[in-house]
């Protein structure tokens, strides 16, 4: 728990006659001026049972709960988050477990709440993580009422999808997904797909681009590695990785496969959420995911009973804050405890990290995943170092491309035309050193040594 004077956390709040701590009038200084939450309103509850789901296993720590938000609780936070933003932009993100098992009306309420607090000049926007699966028109209705942003978990073509994503029977689940996902579409609800990369899809990359591309018309998708070790707490050197786990070389070829297709065809049409946060590394610009950032500590998670954690990874006894109803939550952002969490991303980087060429785009990424060890010995590299390494090495050229065409003004999308132009047999663009034909047109999949780009 955070070391902050009870006397400048917990006042009396007249309005609801209970103690509850108030806004500091003094902003802490260390707090950030933007912070995200997720925040868990059924803890780690889910209706299905994803074999690699690391939230479930959560439910431990807090035995017998009925894993609810209260109703008093869900004000709390509301006014919290809004009132602590030193910025216009606030997000409000739902997450699980599967929020929508707290049903329509918990959020019909939490969006007049969410009004009820909102500054003049604040901007309110709504997001929710689901699988899909319980979604109606009634939801759809109020998702798309809101402005709700959507993320929506499916893992590839039913095959795939099915491969771990199962319901408490064991049963596959893709074609209720297929229709939560329809009625989003038919209510024009703004959607992103989240598809995580694990053993059973990693070898399919372009299968599973463009079923979303192409069969589901996603525009929005997010990739995310699973890693799962064999002990699921704490880091001990030499964990060893479920057989779920995804590949490390397999991450790095499965991103490069989608890269050369989305390169050749998609830029600016397709928003794959780790080529965005890679083209703003190359274009000097913050890459806008946690796990690219040199430090972090600004994202943490909130669990149905108030409990604020480090990170929605470190939902663990050593990374409690505190609670938002002892302590408010711009305190616990501003702590010595969080602070130091989001420093140690940068300051436990091994030598081999921080003389990496693509140090500036990778960052070692999230220090969840940073179990073993570098060529040299020293702990503390990260799992999926070489599947990041390649693909990074692998999109430099064009990356430097594209972020030239924004430095100019121009639009990234430009690359897809000078792709087109260049001659079968001229050097290719991206700069390989290679023909053209046997490197960006068709899928190409070599990688090359850069030295870091001059913009950062
Ligand atoms: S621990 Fe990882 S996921 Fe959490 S905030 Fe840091 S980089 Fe992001
Ligand atoms: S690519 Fe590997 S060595 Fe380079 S920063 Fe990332 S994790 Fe470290």
């Amino acid at each position: 728990m955070a070391d902050v004077p009870v006397a400048l956390t917990v006042k009396a709040a007249a309005r609801r006659g209970e103690p509850r701590p108030l806004l500091p009038i003094d902003r802490p200084p260390t707090a950030p001026a933007y912070f995200h939450v997720l925040a868990k309103p059924t803890g780690p509850i889910c209706n299905l049972d994803c074999q690699y789901c690391f939230f479930l296993s959560k439910e431990a720590l807090y035995p017998g709960d009925r894993f609810r938000m209260a109703e008093d609780l869900l004000e709390t936070y509301l006014e919290q988050l809004i009132e602590a933003q030193a910025g216009p932009e606030v997000t409000i993100a739902w997450q699980g477990g599967e929020p929508t098992l707290m049903g329509v009306d918990f959020f019909r309420r939490a969006v007049a709440m969410a009004e009820q607090h909102r500054r003049p000049g604040q901007t309110l926007h709504h997001t929710i993580q689901t699988n899909g699966t319980l979604l109606t028109d009634e939801w759809c209705a109020l998702l798309k009422e809101h402005g709700f942003l959507v993320g929506i978990s499916i893992d590839g073509p039913p095959e795939l999808h099915d491969a771990y994503r199962v319901d408490k029977k064991g049963q596959p689940t893709s074609a209720k997904v297929r229709r939560g996902l329809e009625l989003l579409l038919a209510h024009e609800v703004e959607t992103n797909v989240l598809c995580t990369v694990n053993a059973a899809n990693q070898d399919h990359p372009l299968d599973v681009y463009r079923y979303f591309r192409d069969d589901l018309g996603l525009r929005h998708i997010q990739l995310i590695p699973i890693v799962e070790r064999e002990n699921d707490t704490g880091f001990q050197e030499g964990d060893k990785v479920t057989d779920r786990t995804v590949d490390a070389d397999a991450w790095g070829r499965f991103l490069i496969a989608i890269f050369d297709e989305w390169v050749q065809r998609d830029v600016g049409t397709v928003f794959v959420q780790m080529f965005d946060a890679a083209l703003a590394s190359w274009a000097g610009a913050p890459p806008g995911m946690c796990i690219f950032g040199e430090t972090c500590g600004n994202a943490v998670a909130l669990e149905h009973n108030g409990d604020l954690y480090s990170c929605d990874h470190f939902v663990e006894p050593k990374y409690l804050l505190g609670n938002i109803t002892q302590t408010h939550i711009v305190e616990l952002l501003a702590s010595p405890q969080q602070r130091s969490f989001g420093q140690a991303k940068l300051d436990t980087l091994p030598r081999y990290c921080l003389d990496c060429e693509v140090r500036f785009a990778c960052n070692g990424e999230c220090p969840k995943n940073r179990f073993i060890l570098t060529p040299d010995g020293e702990p503390g590299l990260n799992y999926l170092c070489a599947g990041y390494k390649a693909f990074f090495l692998h999109a430099d050229g064009l990356m430097r491309l594209m972020a030239g065409a924004l430095r100019r003004g121009g639009y990234a999308d430009e690359v897809i035309g000078v792709l087109a132009r260049a001659g079968r047999n001229d050097p290719c663009p991206c700069g390989s050193g290679r023909k053209t034909k046997r490197c960006h047109s068709g899928v190409g999949t070599g990688s090359r040594v850069v030295s870091p780009p001059s913009v950062r």
